[in-house]
């Protein structure tokens, strides 16, 4: 049988079997067996990969396998140098709007609390997100990697364990995105953006109290919500800083 030798970095590692991480290992194929088939049996999601290498050469997802060709692949890594070659998608994985899986629930309230657009119902199917990140371009969040291997799944993001604000740091780390924050301009509730409106239109939805300290509210048009720069905005505020200033996740190599 037809044998290459695949090697897998940085944090493509982790859906690996702990005897192949990290390391150059053989693996058996069957004639005729695309690049892509082959990387998703050995466990990682094609989502995750930004580039491919067989023999030197930047290949892409469709290049099928030969005996004996050596095999590295890279995840979407900023730091890494590779202008020269061929990244797998022509637009790489930047867009900005998301689709959350269930379970991502606080995911989804702090990245729509940074600005970020994130389509969330638990109650929708598997096949139902991933139709409506097709429709409508959005990155698919989720703690799945069979979701992740479904082949509709163009742009998806594996969301590891770890705390909510490491897991946010790693999603703008790897969209290279942090430049796009607009705090506190989204409806926490239902992802719309939200405006400012004078107080006096909305004074007697203000607690007694916050019309006192407070001059500056901001509405969500479409579910009717105010916000304002409470306690729950300085408490918000202190988990922005404490995302930003997480260490970095890629290291140069
Ligand atoms: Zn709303």
């Amino acid at each position: 049988m037809p044998k290459a030798i695949f090697r897998f970095y940085e944090e493509l590692n982790d859906f690996l079997p702990e005897h192949r991480q990290k390391i150059d290992f053989k693996a058996d194929f069957t004639d005729k067996r695309s690049i892509k088939d082959m990387i998703e049996a050995l466990g990682v999601p094609h989502t995750e990969i930004d580039l491919i290498l067989a023999n030197g050469k930047s290949v892409d997802f469709t290049y099928i396998l030969q005996d004996e060709d050596r095999v590295s692949v890279y995840p979407v890594f900023e730091s890494l140098n590779i202008e020269n070659v061929t990244r797998l998608r022509k637009i790489p994985l930047r867009r900005t709007k998301f689709i959350a899986d269930i379970n991502l629930g606080d995911i989804v309230k702090f990245m729509r609390v940074l600005g970020f657009d994130v389509y969330f119902d638990p109650t929708v199917s598997i096949q139902k997100i991933i139709e409506i990140s097709q429709k409508e371009s959005r990155i698919i969040l989720t703690k799945s990697k069979k979701l992740l291997k479904f082949k509709k799944v163009t742009h998806g993001i594996f969301i590891r364990p770890g705390t909510t604000e490491k897991q946010i740091k790693r999603i703008l780390d790897y969209l290279d995105i942090t430049d796009r924050i607009r705090p506190f301009s989204r409806c926490l509730l239902c992802n719309n953006l939200l405006e400012s409106v004078p107080k006096e239109k909305i004074i007697d939805r203000i607690p007694p109290k916050t019309r006192h300290f407070c001059d500056e509210y901001t509405h969500c048009k479409f579910c009717g919500k105010i916000f304002w720069k409470g306690a729950h905005f300085i408490r918000m505020k202190k988990v922005i800083e404490q995302i930003l200033n997480q260490p970095e996740f890629y290291q140069a190599v």
